[in-house]
């Protein structure tokens, strides 16, 4: 029986985000070894869930090696790197008789120390494992290196923003990890960065201009020849040399001319990037209207994409508005502590604001509060199904602009199953507030009214012109423009 090795090491890192992502981070959201891997992530709707279904379906023994995933948030300190790549090698080294091996990487991490991580454990992979064939998933915003794509044999990005194609993604690894074992070929590989950046909430699968772009890359992938075709936007919020839109084709033949047509159309498109965002008052006054529930898109706060989620300037402005029957959750340990300390309801509490100054100042709560000791919920929707969130305790505060949910740990808004866990029904608000771009619409996008996304402080700023870069390439559209180095770019797309 074929025996193919499943691993990886999973985040997208924020670099504008002042917390590193330690150890204990990893540990708390995902971290597997060992057969545990298989059994602890079958039957999930993550890549590896959708790997390892796809094996049993091959008849393919999948070898979990380790899995290490954290949420989103700063700098990967270099010794949680590095422990988790010398048990992920170890293991691969340990393993008899491997096939081939199947990789869930994110493609964004930033690790302290280490410049391309994503690049460095598919070549210490290969140190152990030789020429074997490997086969990577990548999330849909991955900033990709030539040298990532020159490691690996294949590389399966993402199709869904929000990602609910993630197990699908992992099943074509696999699956075309066995087409190599089986066939004794590799396909031709080609990789194309693109001076271009783009922001999350401008980056929707449904929405122009990755609508045409993703649909692109589905006719390239019709043809028999081809074995992946990507396009992928991208994360602006982690700073590299990897920063960029890359567009990646694998085929039999004329992998370099294919994946040309391809990203000459994404550069062709590139001023459709631009995604308008309106103030914190006008975002409050339209949750005061018909029909709901109105979402806010609290763009700059993303959990999902690295910010605290404790900003409460839609708090403010939605008090200011005089709206009720929000819901909004935010990330204040504090906060729950003091609340679970008391005793009685109602009670005052100043909520969120704390990481932070940018991301103040505090709102003051007050009304009846409901207490929960720790809470986990599972997912039950299209991100990540099966999936066991821990959210620790929670205070929900019934506040006059609506409810309140505190939490101890960060919950990303990917699926509506947290508020469920505390009592809260989204579907029933006249506004919910959403710290993330995009990735909220698989929770909320079934029954909500309209989006609204507002101007925010975070660290996931839709106006980029708001950061700050120590380090990316240059240059890069929209940061410089220039007419003439634009048409340099379309020129050498057309005829390299
Ligand atoms: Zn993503």
């Amino acid at each position: 029986m074929m025996r193919i090795g499943l691993g990886g090491i999973w985040q997208e890192t924020n670099t504008f985000s002042p917390q590193p992502t330690t150890w204990e981070d990893f540990r708390r959201y995902q971290l597997f070894e060992g057969p545990e891997l298989v059994s602890a992530l079958a039957g999930t709707g993550t890549e590896l869930g959708g790997a390892i279904a796809a094996a049993r379906e091959h008849r393919v023994q999948p070898v979990g090696l380790l899995f290490g995933a954290a949420l989103p948030a700063g700098t990967v300190d270099r010794v949680a790197f590095e422990t988790m790549l010398r048990a992920l090698v170890e293991r691969a080294r340990a393993a008899p008789d491997l096939d081939g091996l199947v990789l869930s990487l994110h493609g964004a991490m930033v690790v302290d120390g280490h410049p391309d991580p994503e690049a460095e454990i598919v070549a210490a992979l290969r140190g152990v494992l030789g020429e074997l064939p490997i086969g990577v998933s990548l999330d849909y915003h991955a900033n990709v290196s030539p040298a990532l794509a020159r490691g690996a044999d294949v590389l399966c990005g993402d199709r869904s923003y929000p990602h609910v194609d993630m197990a699908e993604r992992g099943a074509e690894a696999l699956e075309l990890v066995v087409r190599m074992v089986r066939a004794g070929s590799r396909p031709d590989r080609h990789l194309v960065k693109l001076p271009l950046l783009t922001v999350p909430h401008a980056q929707e699968d449904a929405a122009a201009p990755m609508r045409q772009l993703l649909a692109a890359a589905g006719a390239l992938r019709a043809d028999p020849d081809v074995w992946a075709a990507s396009a992928l936007p991208g994360f602006a919020y982690a700073e590299t040399d990897r920063l960029g839109f890359t567009v990646y084709v694998a085929a039999r033949a004329r992998a370099a001319e294919r994946a040309r047509e391809l990203a000459a159309l994404v550069w062709a498109r590139r001023a459709e990037f631009a995604a308008p965002l309106v103030g914190p008052d006008q975002a409050a006054a339209a949750a005061t209207e018909a029909p709901h529930p109105v979402v806010l898109v609290d763009v700059a706060d993303n959990v999902g994409g690295g910010s605290p989620g404790d900003g409460a300037v839609l708090l403010h402005a939605l008090a200011r508005a005089r709206a009720t029957g929000a819901v909004a959750v935010l990330w204040d340990p504090a906060a729950v502590a003091r609340a679970h300390a008391a005793d009685g309801t109602p009670m005052s509490l100043r909520v969120g604001g704390h990481s932070d100054p940018l991301m103040g100042p505090p709102y003051p709560a007050s009304g009846p509060v409901r207490r929960y000791g720790s809470v986990s919920y599972l997912r039950t929707g299209t991100y990540m199904r099966g999936q066991r969130v821990e959210m620790g305790r929670v205070a929900v505060v019934e506040d006059r602009i609506g409810e309140l949910v505190l939490t101890e740990h960060r919950v990303v808004p990917f699926d509506d199953d947290h508020l469920a866990a505390v009592g809260v029904r989204p579907r029933a608000a006249r506004a919910i507030v959403a710290k993330g771009a995009i990735a909220w619409k698989a929770a909320f996008g079934g029954y909500a009214a309209r989006a609204v996304y507002a101007r925010t402080p975070g660290y996931c700023p839709a106006a980029v012109d708001q950061l700050t870069y120590r380090s990316r390439p240059e240059p890069l559209y929209p940061l410089e423009r220039d007419p003439r180095w634009e048409a340099g770019v379309t020129a050498a797309l057309v005829r390299p």
